[in-house]
């Protein structure tokens, strides 16, 4: 693996990477940086947020700037205020040895004088909106005669905003022998159009290939009833104590009732939007920033120059109108090489559009069984365990009122007291989770639809009848190998020393390692795949007709009877205020 110390950058920056705790560079940075230190000629840069793609032009940029002239010498455009402020901040980071070097944000909506002031007193590098760069050059405050780099940063997201006539003003106001570097998560025409009028021969680098999802997210879907679609966000949520994450609405009155309703049953949840002041949406960002509010519920507009690492989830609460929307948004997880989960709730209707997003990200949506009751109280009560095993006791503030409470419970036995507590956060789960309906039952012919769409692999294990091998045990180590939820299992035919077993193709990769990974009854497996072939729409129901019964698909998540129509969720229950679980505590709530 390359570290920066392989790349000839000055020191001072190195040393600012090793203060920021980069080791070693991210791929764009890898493919960008040596390129860019090289070459002068034009950049075109597909890279997703969150890839590292500040410093893939920052690191370089900085390299060139000459401290003894005062003009500016680099500009980056960028499409939003929050964006431009994170750019700038970490530029200035990147800067942080090179003391002279003077990096200056302007943007629009904060009083143009005082922008103005600081652009007299000079900047070697000026991050800005279009907009407010646009009316600085026209007020003439500033000047861009000896600008050598310019950058054009989330150019996609600056055309999709309007910004083409700005955008060109600007780059017909920067003298001809710049070099133009373009970074984009998408290449649409219009990118392409902006690209030939103004850029020469410009060098193409990709970062993982356009328009895809990074590989690092994981994609699922789940397809209930267009009147069910909040309370199966809320079992989401349920099933993910720790989430943090964004939940797209299309509108903004929507984004609002669906955050309203969130507080209402209990979550730490917030809206943001384009109907909020700007001290509103500051309020709202510096919250979720600090996990105090671990929900957003936002509108496409208003996240768009949130700059967040560590989402855990991008919750679609509908297919996304335009797929490349779909990438935008589920580039906001999975960052810096961390990994996540991007779901979408669909109805019937969505099933085209899910199809769209699924042929530009070039990787399938997996279907997901919104989660039961059972399954959400156990996946709580487990991490309310976590939470009691990692809670730091305070022993010495606590001594004084223990000896009592040690005296008053010396009667039970421990596992009599263990009992006891976890009833106290259990049974109100149990009582909230008891008799929901399954709201999958809705859907069910579109999964079975769903499922006949994919292929089977055919493994040969090396484990048979010989060590007492039989279909169920067979399904629960397949299960038990976590590769995905409900993974779809087809015909099983155990030998006397080897068994086959159809294995949903599109993860044949993962579960062969899995499997090597994971011996059975102490022999370990050599799995080899010998066919791959369609799995036919009958197939599941022919060889196990009933759902599989594995830890993913538990028996109690069967159809239940009667009430399979819209129901009247019950609010959840009263939780204790945990902020990374996004609830609070509520007392008894009405849906
Ligand atoms: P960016 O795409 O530039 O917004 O970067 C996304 C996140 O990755 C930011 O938090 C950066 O600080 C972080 N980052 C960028 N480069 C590296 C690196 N080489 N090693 C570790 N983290 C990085």
């Amino acid at each position: 693996m390359t570290k920066f110390t392989d790349i000839t950058l000055p020191e001072p920056i190195q040393r600012a990477a090793k203060k920021l705790g980069y080791e070693s560079p991210t791929a764009i940075q890898e493919s960008c940086i040596p390129w860019i230190l090289d070459n002068d000629q034009d950049l075109i840069a597909l890279a997703n947020t969150g890839t590292g793609k500040t410093a893939a032009f920052g690191f370089p940029l900085l390299s060139e700037i000459d401290v003894e002239l005062s003009e500016t010498q680099s500009i980056i455009l960028c499409p939003t205020r929050e964006l431009c402020l994170q750019i700038t901040k970490d530029i200035q980071a990147y800067a942080f040895y090179m003391t002279r070097i003077r990096t200056l944000a302007v943007y629009g909506g904060a009083p143009i004088y005082k922008q103005k002031e600081a652009l007299r007193t000079g900047a070697h590098i000026v991050v800005g909106t279009p907009g407010r760069v646009a009316d600085m050059i026209r007020q003439k405050a500033l000047n861009l005669e000896n600008v050598t780099y310019l950058v054009l940063d989330e150019a996609d997201e600056m055309l999709n905003m309007g910004f083409h006539d700005e955008l060109t003003e600007i780059m017909e106001s920067i003298p001809q022998e710049k070099q133009t570097l373009l970074f984009s998560a998408t290449m649409p025409k219009e990118v392409e159009n902006l690209a030939n009028k103004f850029m020469k021969e410009p060098h193409r680098i990709s970062e993982g290939s356009e328009n895809k999802g990074a590989e690092n997210i994981q994609h699922f879907y789940y397809r209930v009833q267009a009147r069910d679609k909040y309370l199966a966000l809320k079992r989401i949520v349920d099933m993910n104590p720790s989430i943090y994450g964004i939940i797209f609405c299309r509108t903004r009155k929507e984004t609002q009732e669906i955050a309203d309703k969130l507080q209402h049953d209990g979550y730490n949840a917030d809206a943001l939007h384009g109907d909020l002041s700007q001290g509103q949406r500051e309020l709202v960002m510096s919250k979720f920033h600090s996990k105090f509010v671990p929900l957003l519920v936002a509108t496409d507009v208003a996240a768009r120059g949130l700059d967040v690492d560590d989402l855990t989830h991008i919750i679609n609460f509908q297919v996304p109108t335009d797929p490349i929307m779909y990438i935008h948004r589920c580039g906001r997880t999975g960052r810096a090489g961390k990994s996540g989960i991007s779901i979408t709730i669909t109805h019937s209707k969505e099933g085209s559009a899910l199809k769209a997003v699924e042929k530009l990200l070039g990787a399938p949506i997996v279907w997901q069984k919104v989660p039961g009751g059972r399954e959400i109280c156990e996946k709580q009560l487990f991490h309310f365990i976590d939470t009691v095993e990692r809670i730091e006791v305070n022993e010495a503030e606590m001594e004084s009122f223990l000896t009592n409470v040690f005296k008053k419970l010396s009667w039970m036995t421990r596992e009599e007291l263990i009992k006891r507590f976890v009833s106290v956060e259990f049974n109100r789960f149990l009582n909230y989770y008891k008799d929901i309906p399954d709201l999958d039952n809705m859907a069910e012919s579109q999964q079975r639809k769903d499922k006949s769409s994919f292929s089977f692999s055919t493994f040969r294990l090396n484990i048979g009848d010989n060590l007492g091998l039989t279909k169920r045990e067979l399904m629960r180590y397949i299960n038990g190998l976590r590769v995905t939820r409900g993974i779809e299992i087809g015909r099983i035919n155990i030998f006397s020393d080897y068994c086959l077993i159809d294995l949903d193709a599109r993860y044949e990769a993962e579960l062969k390692k899995a499997i090597t990974k994971n011996p059975y009854k102490g022999q370990s497996i050599k799995p080899s795949v010998s066919q791959a072939k369609s799995a036919p729409a009958g197939s599941y129901s022919k060889d196990y007709g009933k759902k599989r019964r594995a830890p993913h698909n538990p028996p109690w998540q069967g159809k239940k009877k009667g009430k399979t129509e819209h129901y009247k969720d019950k609010s959840r229950p009263g939780a204790k205020s945990d902020r990374s679980s996004g609830f609070k505590r509520k007392s008894k709530e009405k849906a």
